[in-house]
């Protein structure tokens, strides 16, 4: 099964993605943190991408369409995909289809999280993630069971991303307003979009997306 998780920055596709990874052994694909990758290890990418994303601005399609090929090419044939992050512009969606049908792959679900924008700074300003796993909390909505401890690998090193800062956000919410809603209509004309509503608890929005994948 091959999925995207669309919703702005901040609307839980990540800590969804990490939950059907968990649950259903899917490949979570986020381009962002392909890119912070990138970045990290100073590749070319990296060094191409750092500012774009410091302003909350959008990496060129070429790229992050590049990637998307190269991580469905390390991952088994049979592994479902959850796009993540991805696609973001018409380009890209475009780009996807042709990832997709060169690999004998079908898109099953688009499924948007509805959320209200107002929420989404207090979200994004509040997340943090365990530095050895990855694994996503914040602040207010989601802390570790154990306070400074990972729920998953028990690490005690966290981090936060310097893009999640509100002045980035607002860019990172105008970019997903002016280039990424538009894409909806793409997939509403393939009858494949469901909307769940994002602002329902993180476990009431993963029933939801589970009954999705099972219908
Ligand atoms: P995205 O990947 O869409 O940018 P995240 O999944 O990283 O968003 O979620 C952003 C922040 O909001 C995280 O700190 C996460 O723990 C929290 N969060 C995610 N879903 C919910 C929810 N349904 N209710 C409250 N907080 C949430
Ligand atoms: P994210 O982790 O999805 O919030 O993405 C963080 C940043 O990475 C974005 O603000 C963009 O600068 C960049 N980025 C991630 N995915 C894409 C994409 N599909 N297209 C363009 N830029 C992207």
């Amino acid at each position: 099964m091959n999925i995207i998780l669309l919703g702005p920055p901040g609307a839980g596709k990540g800590t969804q993605a990490q939950r059907l990874v968990e649950g259903h052994g899917m490949r979570q694909l986020s381009t962002g943190d392909m890119l912070r990758a990138a970045v990290k290890a100073g590749t070319p990418v990296g060094l191409q991408a750092k500012a774009v994303m410091e302003r909350g601005e959008l990496v060129s399609d070429g790229i992050v369409s590049a990637l998307i090929g190269e991580e469905l090419d390390a991952m088994g044939a049979d592994t479902g995909a959850i796009f993540d992050g991805y696609p973001r512009t018409a380009a890209q969606a475009e780009s996807l289809d042709a990832i997709l049908a060169e690999r004998g792959r079908k898109l099953e679900h688009v499924i948007e999280l509805d959320v209200d924008e107002d929420a989404l700074v207090e979200r994004i300003t509040g997340r943090f993630t365990c530095a050895g796993c990855g694994k996503g909390y914040h602040d207010k909505f989601e802390q570790p069971r154990l306070a400074g401890t990972c729920d998953k690998c028990g690490g005690t090193e966290f981090k936060r991303r310097p893009d999640d800062n509100e002045e980035t956000v607002r860019t990172r919410l105008a970019e997903y307003r002016a280039k990424t809603a538009p894409i909806l209509p793409i997939y509403e004309e393939r009858g494949i979009v469901s909307r769940v509503n994002g602002m329902a608890d993180i476990d009431d929005v993963t029933r939801a997306i589970e009954r999705i994948l099972r219908s």
